[in-house]
């Protein structure tokens, strides 16, 4: 952007930038010449920070009162996860990067100067994805003294955590890890391998529970209606949330899942095996919003959740309407607890 910006007249030799030549009516496609990684993946260590006098909304208040912003602290992930566009396998042209942990305090250190920020959120597709990325990180924020000074949210992968000792998940809490976002997905093994996800529900539950008993919160992402589920593994889903949610009421950490209708997304692994089935891509695209106000009766659901829509369409067993009933009730009921813990929503 930044080279395409300084000469428009370089477009040519830069990839993946687009233009309509109005003269002769035809479409063109800039094609660097040698690496492309250099413009594709460049090293996110040398890229300047975020200037966040452009973004009115971040830093933001949390509700808890803190001063917290958004940072990116790693590019792609090396998991293939079928309904996921960020799967390595579709981003051929991204070398999975993370930055140098020094790097990452200084730019915390920096919006703490700037604007008092004491709590973070990693937004990632994948923060704490390997072992040696946690350990390097570790390393670096027992150094700098992260954990008195702040707090951070970041993702994970459950099967990398489940791999990790005690001692390290207590370095992690004590360095200030307030939330780990896991995609937990289903409660049924059949369909987590269908998903090609790598893990399964027992995994999740021991991960669950071994962060929540450390004090660190968990937020569980899940899919109801994934193409081949049967009414048998949704329910096997609804259960495994109920579970890490009375996990969660008797540990010191707290657990809230965040539940989605399956929606195909152009550019994921399951998306050429749907359009093979027959499915039309473009009313895989046609998108409404999902009532979880339970049709008007409960009012505190409104607008709750920007990022629930549908399709319309029906990928597996369960009937779309029964699905987003379930889907309206676990919100409901996840919305209702973390009111009573003050839990942030
Ligand atoms: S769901 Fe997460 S782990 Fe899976 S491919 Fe996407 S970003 Fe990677």
């Amino acid at each position: 952007m930044a080279a395409l910006l300084d000469d428009p007249e370089r477009r040519s030799g830069l990839p993946q930038v687009m233009w309509r030549d109005r003269l002769l009516n035809t479409t063109g496609v800039g094609i660097p010449q040698g690496d492309r990684h250099r413009w594709l993946s460049p090293d996110i260590d040398t890229l300047p920070f975020v200037d966040r006098s452009f973004l009115p909304q971040d830093p933001y208040r949390a509700e808890d009162g803190r001063l917290e912003a958004n940072l990116v602290c790693s590019r792609g992930c090396p998991y293939e996860c079928g309904f996921c566009g960020a799967a390595a396998s579709m981003n051929p042209d991204v070398r999975i990067r993370t930055r140098d942990p020094r790097n990452i305090i200084e730019e915390m250190d920096l919006l703490h100067a700037q604007y008092g920020t004491t709590a973070f959120r990693a937004v990632d597709d994948l923060f704490l994805g390997a072992r040696r990325v946690i350990h390097h990180a570790m390393d670096a924020f027992t150094a700098a003294r992260i954990g008195d000074r702040y707090t951070w949210d970041a993702t994970g992968r459950i099967n990398v955590l489940h791999r990790e000792d005690d001692h390290t998940l207590a370095t992690l809490a004590a360095n200030g890890l307030r939330e780990v976002a896991l995609g937990i997905e289903s409660g049924s093994e059949r369909i987590l391998r269908m998903m090609d996800k790598r893990i399964t529900p027992q995994m999740t539950h021991t991960v669950t529970r071994r962060l929540l008993e450390r004090g660190v919160n968990v937020k569980g992402y899940f899919i109801l209606g994934y193409p081949g589920e049967s009414r048998a593994d949704a329910k096997d889903t609804i259960a495994h949330i109920r579970t890490l949610w009375s996990l969660s009421d008797r540990l010191p950490g707290t657990f809230r899942a965040s539940v989605f209708t399956f929606r195909p997304y152009p550019g994921s692994p399951v998306w050429a095996d749907l359009v093979a089935q027959g499915y039309d891509p473009g009313q895989m695209q046609d998108y409404t919003d999902v009532d979880l106000t339970d049709h008007g009766a409960d009012e505190a659901m409104r607008g709750r959740d920007e990022f629930n829509f549908t399709t319309g369409l029906q990928f597996g067993e369960v009937p779309l309407p029964e699905l987003n009933g379930h889907l309206a009730d676990l919100s409901r009921e996840q919305f209702h607890r973390s009111h009573e813990q003050g839990a942030v929503a």
